[in-house]
């Protein structure tokens, strides 16, 4: 690929804020995922590839190997299609009759979450579809009552689709010892068992790392590609792929008693070196890490003092040497993972990535 160095964000010379993308690293991870399963892998890409960007991740995972991708959304198929025109694109919200001529007209194969979906997308030259067999979500996919229809009257309902896929999905496959993983594996075989022969798919990253007899013949990793943990009680086997950082655009002396920021929440304990950092909420950063997350500066945690505001955020650098304007202060990367800032930001890995902003200027790192 040959892919240079490239920014969306407006460039004037002068980067403060920056996000780092490693498709470098979303490729290895892509193909981590079929060493630990042993099986077929799939991209999920939905949501603009959880915020990393839908066309560089995509056009990644197809040049490491990957013919299947996954989108929750009508559109972001449509996006996707031009993207990878001859790659197998699944939607998950269904097959609505409303959104038919398009997936027909885009290749689409939707994944049918009901029996009026199955209806709705049966027809002349069987066109191809997936399943989706709620074993216990509890969100999507076809409830027990209209799977016991479906085993029951599976020539008639059937005869009018070619299924390429069953699927279910996990509720806690981040918790590896969760009861609820057997259970759901289990009640997926004994729903297989009942319907004509396809190929099966039950697994998200967490999934992945449960072993191999929740592989099935295709695995749906999304959180695990973008460099996420997807068992945070588990060392993380995928490589980081985001990195955010902003410069340190001012350092002030402030004495002992001294608040900062808006509110006023945060009192000085000691006379203090604070830096200002050119990152904020607009940044993709949460307000709720005021006052608790940190930074790494100069491989150094430096702790975020006082609120996040819209475009700063400040540090406490005291205890770090020879801290200059200009610096960078990582708040998401090699230093501080994406777990960490989730656990300081009060939410998940997934709302990280998802609520990156387009402000930061963004450097894909080139593939080769
Ligand atoms: C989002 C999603 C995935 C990917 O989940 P991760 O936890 O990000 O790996 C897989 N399957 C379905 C049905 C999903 O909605």
């Amino acid at each position: 690929m040959d892919r240079t160095e490239s920014t969306d964000a407006v460039s004037s010379g002068f980067e403060a804020a920056r996000l780092d993308i490693r498709l470098s690293a979303i490729a290895d991870n892509w193909r981590e995922c079929g060493r630990i399963s042993g099986t077929a892998v799939s991209g999920v890409v939905k949501a603009d590839a959880y915020g990393t960007g839908l066309g560089p991740a995509a056009q990644t995972l197809e040049e490491a190997g990957c013919d299947t991708f996954f989108v929750a959304r009508l559109d972001e198929g449509v996006a996707l299609r031009s993207l990878v025109p001859e790659a197998r694109i699944f939607v998950l919200d269904g097959a609505a009759p409303e959104a038919i001529p398009a997936l027909l007209a885009h290749r689409l194969t939707p994944v049918l979450n009901s029996l009026s979906d199955l209806a709705n997308w049966s027809g002349p030259g069987r066109p191809d579809a997936a399943i989706h067999i709620d074993t216990g979500m509890n969100r999507l996919g076809l409830p027990t009552d209209e799977l016991a229809v479906l085993v029951a009257e599976s020539k008639k309902r059937l005869s009018g689709l070619n299924v390429v896929l069953l699927m279910s999905h996990l509720a806690c496959a981040d918790e590896p010892d969760h009861e609820m993983n057997k259970v759901q594996r289990d009640r997926f075989r004994t729903a297989l068992a009942k319907l004509p022969p396809a190929p099966a798919s039950l697994s998200s990253s967490g999934g992945v790392l449960l072993g191999r007899d929740y592989a099935f013949d295709l695995v749906r990793p999304g959180i695990g590609l973008y460099g996420g943990n997807p068992q945070p009680s588990q060392p993380n086997p995928f490589r980081t792929v985001v990195r955010l950082t902003g410069k340190i655009l001012q350092l002030r002396r402030v004495d002992c008693g001294q608040t900062v920021g808006y509110g006023a929440s945060y009192r000085v304990g000691r006379n203090s070196t604070l830096a200002t950092v050119a990152l904020g909420y607009a940044d993709g950063l949460m307000r709720a890490i005021g006052n608790r997350g940190k930074a790494s500066v100069a491989g150094k945690r430096a702790p975020i003092v006082g609120r996040v505001s819209m475009d700063l955020i400040t540090l406490d650098v005291t205890d770090i040497p020879r801290v200059k304007v200009g610096d960078d202060a990582e708040f998401l990367g090699d230093d501080i993972s994406l777990e960490e800032l989730a656990a300081d930001s009060g939410t998940a890995a997934y709302e990280i990535l998802t609520s990156l902003s387009h402000r930061a200027h963004r450097h894909y790192e080139a593939l080769r």
